[in-house]
């Protein structure tokens, strides 16, 4: 079958580079081709910048942080040189660079969605996707071949998938941001509240709780408000993440 949706401009950039694994997504030597170098070092104040003067420019990302987080801030800024935002650059803080934050027409959300295409190609990983469950485990499996981050793919796991399910994240303060597959029905709501009975509650509240819970089926009422909450059963599944949040992927049945 042949594939007429369009491709996005990260995808473009890795098919001119002939890329066709995830394992070749060599980031740096992207950006090198591309007139931009990559540099680690201590940065305070931000997550990430770059510094060009319209024919090469500079990467600083943080020396201290994971890789995956690396790779994500690298392809973000990426994002802005290869969109030719700002005149000699971006200095870009921590909640700018974010895979959730891609549905606005700022410079930061257009940067998070060039970052999650050039990290994630739909190209390569819908065929890897494909008949996977809607899963966490689903996500980690997927993610360890791109070396992406779990919050990157299992995003991007939601949103391509036909079937109803979403995913959230709640913080002490409450839902943080959420997100709905196409095949999620528009009548249907998410409980904006987390459920005292799901894991995900005790997670978030338990300080001696970590990790990533084990996929369970359970009512819907726990995750979706309304009659169809009574009616309909969803597989969860939830985990924290390193500054205290847990994100949940629930999936109807
Ligand atoms: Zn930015």
């Amino acid at each position: 079958m042949t594939d007429h949706r369009a491709l996005s401009k990260g995808e473009l950039i890795l098919k001119s580079f002939g890329i066709d694994s995830p394992k070749q997504i060599d980031l740096e030597a992207i950006a090198f081709e591309l007139g931009a170098k990559v540099r680690y070092r201590k940065i305070d104040g931000s997550e990430a910048r770059i510094v060009g003067n319209g024919v090469s420019a500079i990467i600083t990302v943080n020396e201290d942080h994971k890789a995956t987080r690396q790779r994500f801030s690298i392809a973000h800024e990426l994002g802005h040189w290869v969109e030719r935002h700002g005149k000699g650059g971006f200095i870009c803080a921590k909640e700018d660079i974010s895979p959730q934050n891609d549905a606005a027409k700022s410079a930061e959300a257009i940067a998070n969605g060039f970052a999650s295409q050039l990290i994630l190609p739909s190209y390569l990983f819908d065929p890897i996707a494909a008949g996977m469950p809607i899963t966490l485990d689903s996500a980690d499996k997927i993610r360890m071949a791109f070396r992406a981050g779990l919050t990157t793919t299992a995003l991007k796991l939601v949103k391509g998938t036909g079937k109803a399910a979403a995913i959230v994240c709640h913080g002490l303060q409450g839902r943080q941001w959420f997100a709905l597959s196409p095949g999620w029905p528009e009548y249907m709501r998410l409980a904006a509240e987390l459920n005292y009975e799901t894991e995900a509650f005790e997670l978030l509240y338990a300080a001696d709780k970590a990790g990533k819970t084990t996929l369970r089926q359970e009512a819907a009422s726990r995750w979706i408000s309304g009659r169809q909450g009574q009616e309909l059963k969803v597989r969860s599944q939830s985990v924290k993440l390193a500054d205290g949040v847990v994100l949940s992927v629930i999936a109807v049945t």
